[in-house]
């Protein structure tokens, strides 16, 4: 939506087609079979630690449509969101990043986005449980990430499955922050390991003396909590050096990497290996 056309996005789905219920079922049930006929894609974007080594990967999925091409999360996650849908691309993800793991260094871990409609259902920890049986991969391999908002209207049983997948293993991470209501009260009661910094924070950092304050003083009280601060969006050299500066513990961004395929971004395993060679 608002995300998708910022970044100057061509839209594929319009406001119209999406009114239009018709239209929307038509996308569903083409969305639908993109998971057998093999249209999904996950692409991996690097984290980088404060040395430029790789610390992870976010998997991000895409949907390589045979006529429209390839189209956004931004677009077709909400329409998966409306109804069980979401299980199915969210059960096809982390069977795709079980998969996918080995092809990257040891020890690098995957990131995940889980929606919030996913958490509102069991299915969630008993299908993360399930794949890693099946795979034979640990949960501490993964991070799943979160987003703000859905920790801001957290259910108790929202809650419940969030302490559940951390007791399997699983990182968690609390994504977009700053473009929600949290609190920084809130830091001390969700159940999670890391906090993503949107990007319209670092992006505002070079110009803006609230952002400045805003992402040090919660770097600090993150170190306090325990809790790691990543530093999302960050495009430019300059970018990198206030990131750190303020206090972020890793980064991740176009800077040092956009979103490829496995087989593009497992390459450059050589590279990730060593810290990439950065000079800020
Ligand atoms: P997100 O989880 O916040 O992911 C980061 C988004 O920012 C990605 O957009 C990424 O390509 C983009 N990005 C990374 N670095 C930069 C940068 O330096 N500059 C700019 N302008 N953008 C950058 P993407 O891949 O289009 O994904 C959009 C959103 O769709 C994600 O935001 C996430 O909320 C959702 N999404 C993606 N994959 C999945 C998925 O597998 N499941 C679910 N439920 N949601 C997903
Ligand atoms: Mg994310
Ligand atoms: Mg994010
Ligand atoms: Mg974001």
């Amino acid at each position: 939506e608002s995300k998708a056309a910022g970044r100057g996005r061509v839209t594929v789905f319009d406001e119209e087609m999406l009114s239009d219920k018709r239209y929307r079922r038509l996308i569903e049930r083409e969305l639908r079979a993109a998971v057998y006929l093999g249209e999904l894609e996950l692409h991996y974007q690097p984290i980088v630690n404060p040395d430029g080594s790789a610390y992870g990967f976010e998997g991000l999925i895409r949907w390589r449509h045979p006529v429209r091409g390839l189209i956004s999360p931004a677009e077709f996650i909400p329409i998966a969101e409306r109804s069980t849908l979401i299980d199915m691309l969210g059960e096809w993800v982390f069977k795709r990043a079980c998969a996918d793991i080995g092809h990257f260094l040891p020890g690098r871990r995957i990131s995940i986005n889980v929606s919030g409609e996913q958490l509102k259902r069991d299915e969630i920890v008993t299908m993360c449980d399930r794949v890693l049986k099946e795979t034979g991969r640990s949960a501490a391999q993964f991070v799943i990430e979160i987003t703000e908002t859905v920790a801001t209207a957290a259910t108790p049983e929202i809650l419940r499955r969030l302490e559940a997948l951390r007791g399997l293993g699983f990182h968690i991470a609390l994504d977009d922050f700053g473009t929600g209501h949290c609190g920084f009260n809130y830091l001390k009661t969700l159940p999670i390991d890391s906090i993503k910094i949107d990007r319209s924070y670092i992006r505002s950092l070079a110009h803006d003396q609230v952002a400045q304050i805003f992402v040090s003083a919660l770097a600090q009280i993150a170190r306090i909590q325990d809790v790691t601060i990543v530093a999302e969006g960050v495009e430019t050299q300059e970018e990198f050096a206030l990131a750190k500066a303020a206090g972020c513990n890793r980064f991740q961004g176009y800077f040092f990497g956009r979103p490829a395929p496995r087989d593009k971004v497992a390459s450059l395993r050589a590279v990730h290996a060593e810290p990439l060679a950065l000079s800020a």
